[in-house]
């Protein structure tokens, strides 16, 4: 099952949670504030000129400017 990011649009509070496939583009609630207003933060594991932003465990920061 793969584990999404999320950042939840009212407060600001990221998050990470486990996600089956069937449900990947469900909008997940905020664990914090209780609003379903989350984006998921979009991995690009694959782009290779910011390779060293990637952490060693698969997840990666809020690709900043990336909308
Ligand atoms: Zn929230």
């Amino acid at each position: 099952m793969p584990m999404f990011d999320y950042k939840c649009n009212s407060c600001g509070h990221k998050f990470d949670k486990l996600v089956p496939f069937s449900e990947s583009e469900k909008i997940v609630e905020c664990p914090k504030c209780k609003k379903h207003d989350s984006n998921k933060l979009l991995c690009a594991p694959n782009i290779s000129n910011r390779g060293s932003d990637i952490r060693p465990n698969g997840r990666c920061n809020s690709p900043s400017g990336f909308s």
